[in-house]
């Protein structure tokens, strides 16, 4: 006989945000929803290019992943945590597709 879980279910029709995938904040335009994950240093394997300024993001750093909530993980993109912060005055620097 199955036991049933006590435990919440996920409200129905909200999408599986907050645990699972991080939380929301508005990306660089200010007009769309972004998915934003902390990576912690340690978990920080590769290098990566920041696109608020254009410089390497270099391994055991701790960093932002952020992506359009409409656009899908595909098109995440690793930021420097304070370039993440200034996204809305500093713009990127180059088109990302
Ligand atoms: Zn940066």
């Amino acid at each position: 006989m199955p036991r049933r879980k006590p435990r919440q279910d996920r409200h129905s029709g909200s999408r599986p945000i907050g645990d699972v995938y991080g939380r929301t904040e508005a990306g660089p335009r200010g007009d769309e929803t972004y998915i934003v994950r902390t990576v912690p240093g340690a978990r920080a394997l590769k290098s990566y290019r920041c696109p608020g300024c254009d410089h390497q993001i270099t391994p055991g750093v701790a960093h932002i992943v952020a992506w359009a909530a409409e656009g899908g993980e595909d098109d995440r993109r690793h930021w420097h945590q304070g370039c993440w912060n200034g996204r809305r005055t500093r713009g990127i620097t180059r088109r990302w597709s």
